[in-house]
């Protein structure tokens, strides 16, 4: 019996979140996990390739509605990111940046020509999209930001420097957050504008199998329609990663089930002491109290999706959901990376792999220290992170 059957998670998808779940979960065994731990090892993946199959299978912008995209649930959406995630964080990084972050902003806050320009290209996959908020020296605290856009005639003039940016180097598109006299603001950069700069960012030890960057604006010089019309401050950005982080809820678990199925397959097979390790007690605590967690993580999960799908989630419970599956995930990878003794250290397992992708998942999007503040911050009223 797999954990997820122990809950009988099955019984609350309906016919259609299963089908959705069962076509991205083949394409992830058909496609990611026999290559992904070399895309991993060699910290090259083929970008423009993946984003045009995963545009195919309908996962890029799936939860939008309209310009090419699928409109599915939230739920679906969610489910998605999971067998996503199964496969790799990296994999699932390039569908929720291109999503929920590139197309949802230009979806939200865009006006009907950015919309029609950029969407359907990016739903198909044939066009990438980047999000530029996080700087060199503003990461939880966006608010501070130093990337500037100054009005100069009828154009825009942006300078400044944004860090860790997935996509960035493969990127058509930038979403990039910039403070203006108004407030901060939107704007849609195609990638190819003089002055916009995308560096590598090398030498990582986690989401090795997915692009980050730095992006460098040098006086870029934008029409005056490319700002996001709809909205002003940070409630744009803000909500943009409320989208994303309510797919890292889902996407979590799909590591985390990941790495506890191949725990339980290594512990059933491997024998020490004349019997199978899955036989000692210890063992089975451990594979016990995963499924736990694990199971605790997907009810949780389900219950914001369905919360989402009636419109009713509150940003502290999208919070709630990332803080909680985040961890979980990243203590379960850690432990089950123990279970697999040396064989856990390499490659020839995801096991490692997923643990050292789950550092960043638990540091992007909020860190897990801001998510708790602002459970706190729910819970009394104080917001201690200032
Ligand atoms: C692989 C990867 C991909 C990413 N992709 C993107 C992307 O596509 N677009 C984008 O804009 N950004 C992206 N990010 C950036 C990410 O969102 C930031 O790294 C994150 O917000 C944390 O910012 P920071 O790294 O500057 O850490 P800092 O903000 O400097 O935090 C360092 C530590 O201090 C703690 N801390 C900070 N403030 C407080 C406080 N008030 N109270 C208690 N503790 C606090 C943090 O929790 C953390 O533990 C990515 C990051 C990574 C690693």
């Amino acid at each position: 019996m797999t954990p997820f059957e122990l809950f009988d998670i099955d019984h609350l998808l309906s016919e259609e979140e299963r089908a959705i779940r069962d076509v991205v979960r083949d394409y992830v065994e058909r496609r990611i996990k026999p290559e992904v731990g070399d895309w991993f090892e060699t910290g090259e993946i083929p970008a423009r390739e993946l984003a045009r199959e995963l545009g195919e299978l309908g996962v890029l912008g799936m939860h939008l509605q309209g310009y090419g995209c699928q409109g599915t649930s939230a739920v679906a959406y969610g489910l998605a990111c999971l067998e996503l995630e199964a496969g790799d964080s990296g994999i699932r990084s390039l569908v929720s940046v291109q999503g929920s972050l590139a197309m949802y902003a230009i979806h939200a806050f865009g006006s009907e020509e950015q919309k029609q320009q950029w969407l359907p290209g990016m739903a198909a996959g044939e066009l990438i999209g980047c999000f530029g908020l996080t700087e060199p020296d503003f990461g939880s605290n966006p608010a501070g930001m130093l990337t500037n856009a100054k009005r100069d005639g009828g154009d825009w003039v942006l300078n400044g420097t944004k860090m860790w940016i997935t996509n960035g180097n493969v990127a058509d598109v930038a979403v990039v957050w910039a403070r203006t006299d108004e407030g901060i603001r939107g704007f849609v950069v195609p990638t190819d504008t003089p002055g916009f700069t995308a560096n590598p960012i090398h030498k990582k030890l986690s989401l090795r199998a997915s692009v980050t960057s730095e992006l460098v604006l040098e006086d870029v010089r934008l029409p005056a329609d490319a700002v996001l019309p709809e909205v002003t401050g940070l409630r744009g950005p803000l909500s943009c990663l409320n989208e994303a982080r309510f797919g890292i809820v889902f996407g979590t678990l799909g590591a985390a089930r990941d790495c506890l199925q191949t725990a339980i397959d290594y512990s059933v097979s491997r024998e020490q002491f004349d019997k199978p390790i899955a036989g000692f007690q210890l063992t089975q605590k451990k594979l016990a109290d995963m499924s736990l967690e694990l199971g605790k993580g997907m009810l949780l999960a389900l219950h914001l999706g369905r919360l989402k799908d009636e419109h009713l989630i509150r940003p502290e419970q999208v919070s709630v959901g990332k803080l909680n599956n985040a961890r979980e995930a990243l203590a379960i990878a850690r432990e089950c990376r123990g279970i697999l003794g040396g064989n856990g250290i390499t490659l020839e397992y995801p096991v490692i792999r997923h643990m050292n992708n789950l550092e960043s998942v638990y540091t992007y999007e909020g860190t897990n220290e801001m998510h708790t503040l602002v459970v706190g911050q729910a819970l009394t009223g104080i917001a201690a992170y200032r």
